[in-house]
């Protein structure tokens, strides 16, 4: 809908629409990438303790810094880090809002290499930083040569790499963040939503952020964690980095509430991590039995699965919607997405989509 023509606001964004994947009620959710398991009653019955602390003294503002957090962020990624170089926010989101406020801006750049995360696009946008895609090949892999004769035509101050990468699945070799990380200009974020999915063999830019002080790498606690609704995503880079982005964080951004279930999360981390493996595996069997169909199935490092073709994917999304499986109509045209639920919820998939294409 768009907007009455009254509303005053910036002439760039009057035709936008707001993000959003659909909602729908009583279907199975197989399409925001989720953990398909809740926290145990003990899990929850812990965060409910730290809430209720931290209940106690809401009427004073959170810690600004959130100290406490970040070192056990800090800890939980290993790497010898310390929480001088992490940062948090209200889900990886607002950490990359932020990447772009700080170093991106009017009269600067960013680029990434699509098909690729979607919200990247309205960051730039609406930071007033000017947005380059570039293009990775048909199988989703990022040519070196090809991305650094981009980075040296287009001297990016921010470079945005996924990996895994969503909506494909992709993850990047090593070498490929280190010749980008090398040739850039500016800073590098690898986007790491997924990492923990990822198959066994498959590293992680964290190996290599102590060699390149532009780096950073951004991780959250919606997807392996099974904490999206506790929404916090941080960030890990040069202790120069994380102050440039203290310098653009709202003040007390990260409520007393929301520091409290982190970090209590956070210590239950063995439990609500205890699923990756199961989910790497059904996400395995996914990918075999799509294949088996005769489907076309991108190699995923992640709890999703890219697939198709579809001459009209629209409708194969629909007839799933009608038997009550919710999947996502993205990436590029004619593949759909799935994401990896439990193994009840896949065989309902199965069998759907088995109709829907029958
Ligand atoms: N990065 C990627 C690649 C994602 O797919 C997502 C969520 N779908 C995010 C970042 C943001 O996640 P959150 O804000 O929940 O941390």
């Amino acid at each position: 809908m768009p907007l009455p023509s009254w509303v005053p606001i910036r002439e760039d964004l009057r035709d936008s629409e707001p993000y959003g994947a659909p909602q729908i009620p009583d279907v199975i959710n197989l399409n925001v990438n989720e953990n398909p398991y809740g926290p145990s009653p003990e899990v929850a019955a812990g965060i409910a303790d730290a809430v209720h602390a931290a209940a106690t003294s809401l009427n004073r503002y959170p810690d600004r810094e959130a100290v406490a957090l970040r070192e056990g962020l800090a800890t939980y990624l290993g790497h010898g880090l310390t929480r001088d170089r992490v940062w948090a926010a209200n889900g990886s989101n607002e950490v990359m809002l932020q990447i772009l406020q700080a170093f991106g801006g009017p009269g600067r750049t960013a680029l990434s290499f699509a098909p690729t995360y979607s919200m990247y696009p309205e960051y730039a946008r609406d930071t007033h930083t000017r947005w380059v895609a570039g293009q990775r090949e048909a199988d989703f892999t990022v040519d070196v040569d090809r991305a650094l004769a981009l980075i040296e035509a287009e001297q990016p101050d921010v470079v945005l790499l996924t990996s895994p990468n969503n909506p494909t699945g992709t993850a990047l070799p090593l070498d490929t963040v280190r010749a980008i990380a090398t040739a850039a200009p500016g800073v590098v974020v690898v986007d790491e939503a997924y990492a923990e999915f990822r198959r066994s063999g498959t590293p992680s830019a964290l190996d290599v952020l102590d060699e390149y002080p532009r780096l950073l790498v951004t991780r959250t606690m919606s997807k392996a964690f099974a904490f999206a609704g506790g929404r916090l995503g941080y960030v890990a880079a040069d202790t120069a980095i994380i102050d440039a982005l203290r310098i653009v964080r709202l003040p007390y951004h990260l409520s007393a509430v929301t520091q409290a279930t982190a970090l209590a999360a956070l210590g239950h981390s063995a439990e609500l991590l205890a699923r990756v493996d199961e989910l790497r595996t059904t996400r395995d069997e996914l990918a075999a039995w799509l294949a088996a169909r005769g489907f076309e199935v991108a190699d995923s490092d992640a709890n999703f699965v890219l697939f198709g073709r579809f001459a009209d994917r629209h409708a194969i999304w629909q007839g799933l919607v009608d038997r009550g499986v919710l999947i996502r109509e993205t990436g590029p045209r004619g593949w759909l997405r799935v994401s990896v639920g439990t193994p009840d919820d896949m065989r309902v998939f199965y069998d759907a989509l088995l109709e829907v294409t029958r």
